[in-house]
């Protein structure tokens, strides 16, 4: 399969070279031509399998076919949902190149909080894709800075995280601003919600299109442990690093607390390092993470935070400095190395009394992992 063959727009086709996209992934092979009919569907495959493009796709081939794009209201056709700011950014980046030189104009835009929200009031008026998470999104509806009643398709990027308890009251909230009418697309590498109760969520009765392919099966991602005292992760961090010759780590800490005081260590070892979390201003946040990415900066440590959706491309190496408290975590926060079809390493510290945990957390991904014992290691 081709992606000449998935009849999409040819300016789109062109924009797909560009992208350097040779054949589709399995996942957009499945999902552009449902999508494209209008269904409502849910996408599940594994962390760094293209599901992005999957629905930027057919939503812009849409928006071509339709002549809607470009209009200079505050009503989107379309809008994205998604759990975290840096997420948004990067689909907002997505739409953006595979958006250009179209035969109408499509302008896609990213809102978030943390910042001013001013500009993004102005920025609003004539955007066709609205890619937000949900507080700021609600936030502007306050402000009659956007009319959600023209949407003609919703998109749930990370559904399990945005459809669990921490976000229930705001996209109760937001699903009563949308028109029933619509195409609901759902995407995850860890949906695993009955589908009933999915389908409550949505409203109206969604012609299910479900994408079954081992969404935990991140066969091209090299596991590794060692069992290491909390007294000794620092350490072995360090040697780990230096020893592989690590350039480019990105280690997920538990708490924003215990990122910084890992990179600050890092750093009075002679380790370039910097921190991400909740706490940093979207500003930091965007600088911090633009300079890992562009390989200017060696270690992030990171919480949570960035563990859904980012792309970090050709990312060697995971570290996982302490157990996630859900496997689902764990796939996600593995997945930010192995992207399409590179092959990576995650590496995961784990203390005795975790071992357990581990367990658990292995057998629900059906993976099988080697774990060194650190107190016979000398570093
Ligand atoms: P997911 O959302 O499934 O975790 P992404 O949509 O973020 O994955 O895509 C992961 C990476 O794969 C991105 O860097 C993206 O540019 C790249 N990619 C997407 N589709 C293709 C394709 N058809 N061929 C090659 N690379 C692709
Ligand atoms: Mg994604």
């Amino acid at each position: 399969m081709a992606f000449k063959d998935l009849s999409l727009h040819s300016a789109l086709l062109d924009n797909i070279k560009l992208l350097g996209y040779n054949t589709p992934t399995p996942i957009q092979t499945q999902v552009i031509p449902a999508a494209i009919e209008g269904q409502d569907l849910l996408g599940i495959a594994k962390t760094g399998s293209g599901k992005t493009a999957s629905f930027v796709l057919p939503i812009l081939h849409r928006l071509i076919n339709k002549g809607v794009a470009n209009q200079k209201t505050r009503q989107p056709k379309v809008l994205v949902l998604v759990p975290t700011r840096e997420l948004a950014i990067q689909v907002a980046e997505v739409f953006q190149s595979l958006a250009k030189s179209l035969p109408k104009p499509v302008k896609s835009l990213a809102v978030y909080g943390g910042v001013s929200i001013n500009p993004q009031m102005k920025s609003i008026f004539g955007t066709d894709v609205l890619i937000a998470t949900p507080g700021r999104l609600i936030d502007l509806e306050d402000s009659n800075a956007v009319d959600l009643s023209k949407v003609e398709v919703l998109v749930l990027d990370e559904a399990d995280k945005i459809l669990n308890l921490g976000f229930q009251e705001e996209m109760q909230n937001i699903l009563t601003l949308l028109p029933k009418e619509r195409q609901n697309m759902l995407f995850s590498a860890t949906l695993n919600k009955k589908l009933e109760e999915i389908k409550k969520v949505l409203l109206h009765e969604p012609k299910v299109f479900e994408i079954k392919e081992k969404a935990e099966a991140t066969e091209l991602i090299n596991l590794a442990g060692y069992f290491v005292s909390d007294k000794k992760k620092g350490p072995l961090l360090r040697h780990l690093i230096k020893e592989k010759g690590m350039q480019q780590v990105l280690v997920f800490a538990s708490s924003r607390q215990r990122a910084d005081k890992v990179a600050g260590k890092l750093n009075k070892n002679g380790i370039q390092a910097d921190s991400i979390h909740g706490k940093k201003s979207q500003a930091e946040r965007i600088d911090i993470l633009e300079k890992f990415k562009s390989k200017k900066l060696r270690v992030l440590v990171a919480t949570d935070l960035i563990s859904r959706g980012i792309d970090i491309n050709e990312l060697p190496y995971v570290i996982n400095y302490e157990l996630p408290r859900s496997p689902k975590d764990f796939v996600h926060r593995v997945g930010r190395t192995g992207r399409a079809e590179s092959e990576g390493l995650a590496i995961t510290f784990v203390t005795r009394d975790e071992t357990h945990h581990l367990k658990v957390i292995l057998k629900k991904m059906k993976r099988y992992m080697d774990i060194e014992d650190t107190a016979e290691m000398d570093f």
